[in-house]
């Protein structure tokens, strides 16, 4: 493959971000969540690296992204955080012996009614104030009452998720936390049972909510949950890096327009550059004119409308720019950064659905 735009994914980064998750829950067990492709980044890359450094465990939302992961000779405990979503799920999930987390009555019942010879591992999850997912508390001693004995299960613990965890000095949190607190006292005296509550939010700020395993996702990204942190700041360190190349340089006259419709229209003569990128790899079409990105190792801006496989930038302050020259659109290059908090910020979205967003075309290319 030849068109120039990638996602470089740095194992360093993935190895450092998890050293700064176990230096936050030092007495937890790291549950990484891979679901979505890793946000994006590459699942199997990205649990093979965290394999590597010794993670605990890995988490995914659905049966399809545990056997992507087992099919790559992945074989760290995986645990599915929706649970089957059908009672065909259940026997595939104990070839593979994967773990669920079990969240309704429905899927008890597929559990219960058809025992799979290797057990199955089951987190329960209980609803402590997000109204998701999960049992409510009161529902909890008869749930566990069933598991406890069923043929083909082995009862895990208890799971919940925090809703306001990137607003840790929020009442609700404390709220959320007491209700799990209180729903534990229904765990059964089983020695060896565990408890999991913390995303990234909480791994970073809320320590009471650690317990036996903590769950991070995008913190292992090397990016920030919070508004008014970035990653860097965190200590963390961006795993991935979107790049292209400049395909076509051109020099626009005054009053000339630029694009699609009226994107842009140069006031003074501009020296523009075509990169091979655009939405259809998942850049977002509402960033334009003035977004950062990233030229000669000096920050640029882009012009005009993003469109599905390119997009503008000003190259008039970088008269030496010539075709085939890098451009980072997420990442840094020669000291200067753009980073995903920042242009989930400038699109009215947060870093996770920026990352999530890039498509299968954008190659993922592991780098140190
Ligand atoms: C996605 C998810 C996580 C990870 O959250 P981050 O904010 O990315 O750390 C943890 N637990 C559950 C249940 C999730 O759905």
């Amino acid at each position: 493959m030849s068109r120039p735009t990638q996602a470089l994914i740095s194992s360093g980064a993935l190895q450092h971000n998890l050293a700064v998750v176990r230096a936050h829950a030092p007495q937890s067990r790291i549950m990484a969540v891979v679901k979505a492709d890793a946000y994006g980044h590459g699942a199997p890359m990205v649990a093979r690296t965290l394999a590597q450094a010794g993670v605990d465990g890995l988490a995914v939302a659905c049966l399809e992204e545990a056997l992507t992961l087992r099919q790559q000779q992945i074989f760290l405990p995986i645990f599915i955080l929706d649970g089957p979503f059908a009672p065909a799920d259940l026997p595939e999930i104990s070839r593979w012996r994967l773990g669920v987390v079990l969240h309704n009555r429905r899927q008890l019942q597929w559990l219960l009614d058809a025992p799979q010879d290797f057990p199955v591992d089951v987190f329960v999850k209980v609803d402590t104030g997000m109204h998701r997912l999960g049992f409510a508390p009161l529902e909890l001693p008869a749930v566990l009452a069933h598991l406890v004995h069923a043929p083909g299960v082995r009862l895990r613990g208890l799971l919940s998720h925090l809703a306001r965890a990137d607003t840790p000095e929020d009442w609700y949190n404390a709220n959320q936390m007491d209700g799990f607190r209180e729903a534990a006292a229904h765990l059964p005296q089983t020695p060896g049972l565990e408890l999991s509550l913390a995303s990234s939010a909480g791994i970073l700020r809320l320590p009471q909510s650690h317990y036996q395993w903590v769950r991070p996702g995008l913190m292992l990204y090397g990016m920030s949950p919070f508004a008014a942190e970035d990653g860097l700041a965190l200590g963390l360190r961006p795993v991935l890096q979107l790049r292209s190349e400049l395909i076509a340089i051109r020099d626009l006259r005054p009053g000339e327009w630029l694009g699609y419709g009226a994107g842009f229209r140069a006031d003074v003569p501009t020296r523009v550059g075509v990169v091979a990128a655009g939405y259809g790899d998942g850049y977002p079409r509402s960033l334009g004119t003035g977004t950062p990105a990233l030229v000669g190792g000096r920050r640029t801006r882009l012009l005009g409308r993003v469109s599905m496989d390119m997009l503008f930038v000003d190259l008039t302050p970088l008269p030496g720019a010539q075709l085939g020259d890098e451009v980072v659109l997420m990442g840094e290059q020669g000291g200067e950064r753009v980073t995903v908090e920042e242009l989930a910020a400038l699109c009215g979205t947060i870093p996770y659905e920026l990352t999530c967003r890039l498509q299968g075309r954008v190659l993922r290319v592991p780098v140190p």
